[in-house]
């Protein structure tokens, strides 16, 4: 077991659309989900979508016929069996919802890679329809956090598992993302953590004008090749320095320095 736990966002990480977007659209919803976005906040419209659906005589195996085909970056699977393999812990954080993201994981074979899987909890009630709701209910507390939607912050999820971490030992954390909720979690890694913001997306531009806000190393990604060639370079860099007993912040520093030369190359 390595001393690294991985943190993936979903939505336009793991799979290369946003989860919620892809469904409306496939099964032929766009035109009400535009109507309705102005007026409620976007957890509670994803419910009332899968109402419309309902309506519309959509089941949940169309819903599940959908997912099925999300696309996804061919290097992405292979990267998230790779660091399984290699022994690190895997967790998602995910604004989507919990039928939405169990399903690919296990259409893609790779639910069981995972140890947790944070997101709005979901299920399918007695008339056949998908029903999603908040993380937090917000109906009865505010989480509190102005940065983040009232439905989930995911910097309370992430204050959270570093707790858990501190009672197992000291151990490092990768998180990768790409959306603006993807920030506030970022602002709270450490300075041995690493943050992978995927490039020209809203949690990039956050850090790139926020930079003091961030203390942990920044590898920026753009594709699924860079997923997973950053991705295990990492895993692999923090695993040997885990390795070395004597001062080694000199040679921690000179191989992040290759890192990114590799990376931009
Ligand atoms: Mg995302
Ligand atoms: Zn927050």
């Amino acid at each position: 077991m390595s001393g690294i736990v991985v943190i993936f966002d979903f939505d336009e990480t793991i799979i290369d659309v946003d989860s919620d977007n892809w469904v409306v659209n496939e099964l032929g919803a766009t035109d009400i989900f535009n109507q309705l976005l102005p007026t409620m906040p976007w957890n509670s419209l994803m419910d009332r979508m899968m109402e419309e659906l309902h309506l519309q005589g959509k089941t949940i195996e169309d819903i599940e016929q959908v997912l099925n085909r999300v696309p996804i970056h061919p290097r992405v699977v292979p990267a998230i069996k790779a660091a399984y393999a290699l022994g690190c812990d895997l967790r998602v954080v995910s604004d989507a919802n919990m039928f939405y993201i169990e399903t690919i994981l296990k259409h893609l074979g790779i639910r069981e890679c995972f140890s947790e899987i944070n997101t709005n909890p979901s299920f399918v009630d007695e008339e056949g329809k998908l029903r999603v709701l908040p993380y937090h209910d917000f109906h009865k507390s505010d989480h509190g956090c102005k940065l983040c939607p009232p439905n989930m912050c995911k910097g309370k999820i992430i204050e959270r598992i570093q707790a858990e971490l501190a009672t197992k030992g000291k151990k490092r954390i990768i998180y990768l993302g790409d959306g603006g909720g993807d920030f506030c979690p970022c602002t709270k890694l450490e300075e041995s953590d690493n943050m992978m913001p995927r490039k020209d997306f809203p949690v990039w531009k956050l850090i790139c004008e926020n930079r003091d806000l961030v203390k942990a190393e920044v590898h920026e990604w753009v594709d699924g090749i860079d997923f997973h060639g950053i991705l295990l370079q990492l895993i692999t860099l923090m695993e040997d320095s885990e390795n070395v007993i004597v001062d080694s912040t000199n040679l921690f520093d000179c191989k992040f320095k290759r890192i990114a030369l590799r990376s931009i190359a």
